[in-house]
């Protein structure tokens, strides 16, 4: 027997008519690029998200069609959030940080038909948009004022001219939930990066659940300043999660520096936050050396990297902040494990709930988490047993765009997350490795792989490997391991420089050591655990 429950679609269009007619008022501040901070209230974004979605059709796009943004935190990317997925066209945010190369070879195998770029990003548009030939149209995001000159880029569009015209009264079309809402690469597994699409039923229930007193706990009490960028899995869902909840959303810019992040804060009295330990580690620096408190903060979500446990007692101790340890992927739209405190333990002393905090969480209602062995057998939830971590739930990623990376889904439902991890009886998972061949940096992805490649170029050298090693600020650093080749005395400067211009720069190896054989498996394959062990009391040069 079947229920008999009315069968409404869960679309992302209704968040933005919900907002608008539940908190009209409630603002959206932002940073902007230009420069001075813009303020308008949720009935005012979502007039402008039609108007965008009008121009949109009137620009030609048509459901499914990729529309791909190259853009920081503001209130015009929101509006792209809305105006894109709300016709059912598909909007991909590509990260800024990624090099030439990926972006065009990202927005090439999304084929994005426009792409909307902020105006100090311009320049990577620039820089690829001779190999784009599906892109038909580059708009800026910015006002006529403000309008660069390019000799690059044909036809540039201006953001504001775009939108100005149009009534706004557009009502939002109604298709299927299933409908791909957004698309995100990721370059956290090995080989090319690859696309996780969103879907706007998946959207909507992990926006339910960061709403939820599981994770953030969101109210129109709340002013929530998501760090992490919209380029990252959707700002973590924080930009549907503040509207659907009436809390007021405060978007920081390109500026993410500790001063300018703390000046925000302040001034706008932001409560709740979210973003990846390297940013607040940055802030906690800032408030420590010029004698600033958050006073208004209560709690900030911080993930994407293992956190240090000495943040968490930081921003206690010094701040009285409570930090909500979260642990996702963007292939989980991200949202996994988040450590609220269960009954009880908000009464324990500090040593007890930081110890509590440090470890990656227990999963959250709609997610569910095993550990295998090498050979696929369950293993036990004791907190001893060790293997992969898998996952599923309705807004973990079922498959990746053109069918690419099959082996990290078993046939009877589960994702491969790469990490790998033990999980205690309460459910508390903890983290102990990683399967997958990547570096996670300051919160972005660094591909040994590329790395290894790029080395294996440089004369002298007969083998690269790279691994992970612990740095104070950016959680992780690369360090290149070389096998010189018979006879040849290369040196480590020789190598960074033979790698410069091959590589983006922030992923230059802090360091080479030189070693007389890479250990390899029975496939032929590095064995990186047996490297990470030789190099377990290693530390990178402090200069
Ligand atoms: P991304 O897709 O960029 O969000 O990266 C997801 C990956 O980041 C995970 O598979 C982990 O390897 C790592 N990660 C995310 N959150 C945490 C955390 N809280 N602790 C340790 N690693 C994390």
């Amino acid at each position: 027997m079947l229920g008999l429950m009315q069968d409404r679609p869960l679309l992302i269009s209704q968040i933005i008519d919900f907002a608008a007619a539940s908190y009209p008022d409630v603002e959206i501040v932002s940073r902007s690029v230009e420069g001075p901070i813009h303020r308008y209230g949720y009935r005012d974004a979502a007039r402008r998200s039609k108007q965008l979605a009008e121009a949109l059709l009137g620009l030609g796009v048509k459901p499914g069609d990729r529309v791909g943004t190259i853009a920081w935190n503001g209130y015009r990317h929101f509006e792209l959030y809305y105006g894109v997925s709300g016709i059912g066209a598909v909007l991909h945010t590509l990260n800024p940080r990624l090099t030439p190369d990926h972006v065009a070879y990202i927005a090439n195998h999304a084929e994005d038909k426009v792409v909307f770029v902020d105006l100090n990003l311009l320049p990577i548009v620039e820089g690829v948009i001779d190999r784009l030939p599906l892109v038909k149209h580059v708009v800026v995001m910015t006002d006529r004022a403000h309008m660069p000159a390019s000799s690059k880029v044909k036809n540039l569009l201006c953001y504001e001219e775009l939108i100005a015209g149009q009534p706004g009264t557009l009502v939002w079309p109604e298709f299927d939930e299933r409908t791909a809402s957004s698309l995100c690469y990721t370059s956290g597994t090995t080989g090319n990066p690859k696309g996780v699409v969103y879907s706007h039923r998946s959207t909507v229930l992990h926006t339910w659940m960061m709403c939820s007193g599981a994770v953030l706990g969101l109210t129109p009490d709340n002013t929530v300043l998501p760090v992490v960028p919209m380029f990252h899995a959707n700002a973590w869902g924080l930009v549907y999660a503040a509207p659907m909840s009436g809390s007021a959303l405060v978007l920081p810019g390109p500026a993410l520096d500790g001063a300018s992040i703390y000046a925000l804060m302040d001034a706008e009295k932001v409560d709740i936050s979210a973003g990846v330990p390297t940013v607040w580690l940055a802030l906690l620096n800032h408030c420590e050396q010029n004698g600033l408190k958050l006073a208004a903060m209560k709690r900030t979500l911080i993930g994407g990297s293992a956190i240090p446990r000495a943040m968490i007692e930081r921003f206690w101790r010094e701040h009285e902040v409570e930090v909500v340890h979260g642990w996702g992927m963007t292939e989980m739209s991200p949202l996994g494990t988040a450590t609220r405190f269960n009954r009880g333990e908000r009464a324990l002393p500090d040593q007890q709930r930081h110890d509590i905090q440090a470890k990656q969480g227990r999963p959250v209602f709609g997610v569910e988490m095993k550990i295998v062995d090498d050979a696929g057998a369950d293993l036990p939830k004791d907190g001893v047993a060790s293997g992969d971590l898998l996952v599923r739930g309705p807004w973990i990623v079922n498959g990746y765009m053109k069918g690419e990376g099959k082996g990290a889904f078993t046939s009877d439902g589960w994702f491969h997350t790469g990490d790998v991890s033990k999980i205690e009886p309460d459910q508390s998972m903890v983290i102990t490795d990683r399967s997958k061949d990547v570096i996670k940096s300051g919160g972005e992805w660094i591909s040994s792989i590329d790395l290894e490649n790029a080395a294996m170029g440089c004369p002298g050298v007969a083998e690269a490997a790279v691994i992970g090693v612990a740095h104070p600020k950016w959680d992780e650093r690369p360090l290149l391991i070389v096998v010189r080749k018979p006879g040849a005395d290369v040196s480590k400067e020789q190598v960074q420089e033979f790698l410069v211009g091959k590589i983006a720069k922030w992923w230059t190896p802090d360091d080479v050591q030189f070693i007389d054989a890479i250990p390899h498996g029975a496939t032929g394959k590095i064995l990186k655990t047996a490297l990470r062990a030789h190099f377990k009391d290693y530390t990178l040069p402090t200069a």
